[in-house]
C-alpha cells in the first residue's frame, strides 16, 4: 500500500508528519520496483490477482490510496517501464483539487491500463457513519468515477483502513468485487474479498524490506504491533490512542 510519491521540487499534498511519513520518494519507489522485478516478481492490480486461479510466477499487488497527482506523474511511468500493473484508489470529491488528479489525469491513468478503484467520496471514516451517508460515500463515489472515466469501478479501499461488516455489505450491494483494509497480512484465495489485508510502505522503508514484505516475510511482528494498538484503542478511547500511535510510529 502506497500513498503519494515524493517528487523533487514538489510539495506533498499535506505538510504534516502524520501524512509525510507515508510519502515515498519517487527514486525509492523505482528502486523498490526494480528489486521486485529482479527477484522475478510481477506487479499486479487487485482485479488481476483476484482473477488468477494459480500462477507459476510470484506476484505482489500494488495499490495507491488518495488519488494524488503523483499517481500519474511518478507512479504510472515507473510501473509501466517494468510492465507492472497496480490499482489506484481515488477519493471522488478530491478529484481536481490542487495536488490531486484532475478528471483528465484520471482518464489518462485509466487509459494507460491501470485499475482505478474508489477510496470513498469524502475520505470519511466509514464505520462512524449512518446508513444513508455510508451509501453516499460508497455508491456516489463509484458513479462519479465511472462517469469521469467511462469504465467500471469495482474495487474499494476504506479511508484510514476503517472497516466493519456494514461497510463490506454495502460495497457488495453497490456492485464492488473487493474491499481493501489496512489490516496487515497476506491474502490467499480463502481470504474474504471484502476484507483484504495490506502492508503499508512508508517513507523510510528500505527496498530490501519492501521485497521481504512482498514475499510475506516479517509480517508477524507488524501484525503483533497492530494488534497491540487495536487493543489500546479499545481500552483507551480514540484520543489517547492517537497519541500513543503517533509516539510508537515515530520511534521508527
Ligand atoms: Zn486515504
Amino acid at each position: 500500500m502506497y500513498h503519494e510519491l515524493g517528487m523533487p521540487d514538489r510539495k506533498p499534498f499535506l505538510d504534516e508528519p502524520g501524512y509525510t511519513r507515508y510519502v515515498v520518494p519517487e527514486s525509492d519507489f523505482r528502486q523498490q520496483l526494480r528489486i521486485m522485478k529482479e527477484s522475478g516478481m510481477r506487479g499486479l492490480s487487485v482485479g488481476e490477482a483476484l482473477a488468477e486461479t494459480h500462477s507459476q510466477q510470484p506476484g505482489v499487488v500494488i495499490t495507491f490510496d488518495d488519488g494524488c497527482e503523483t499517481d500519474l506523474l511518478a507512479a504510472a511511468p515507473a510501473l509501466q517501464s517494468l510492465n507492472f500493473s497496480a490499482t489506484f484508489y481515488v477519493v471522488s470529491d478530491f478529484v481536481g483539487q490542487p495536488g490531486i488528479l484532475s478528471p483528465s489525469q484520471l482518464r489518462a491513468l485509466s487509459e494507460m491500463g491501470f485499475e482505478v478503484g474508489s477510496h470513498s467520496k469524502t475520505h470519511a471514516y466509514l464505520p462512524d457513519l449512518d446508513p444513508n451517508r455510508l451509501r453516499d460515500e460508497i455508491l456516489n463515489s463509484k458513479d462519479r468515477l465511472e462517469q469521469i472515466m467511462g469504465r467500471r469501478v469495482e474495487h474499494f479501499s476504506c479511508p484510514g483502513g476503517r472497516w466493519n461488516r456494514a461497510v463490506a455489505e454495502m460495497c457488495r450491494e453497490a456492485g464492488y468485487r473487493s474491499v481493501v483494509t489496512s489490516r496487515i497480512g497476506r491474502n490467499s484465495s480463502a481470504t474474504d474479498r471484502f476484507r483484504l489485508r495490506r502492508v503499508v510502505v512508508q517513507r523510510n522503508t528500505a527496498a530490501q524490506s519492501v521485497l521481504a514484505l512482498a514475499r510475506g516475510h516479517g509480517l508477524g511482528l507488524l501484525q503483533a504491533r497492530q494488534a497491540l494498538l487495536d487493543a489500546a484503542k479499545n481500552l483507551m478511547g480514540n484520543s489517547i490512542y492517537e497519541r500513543l500511535r503517533s509516539a510508537m510510529l515515530h520511534t521508527e
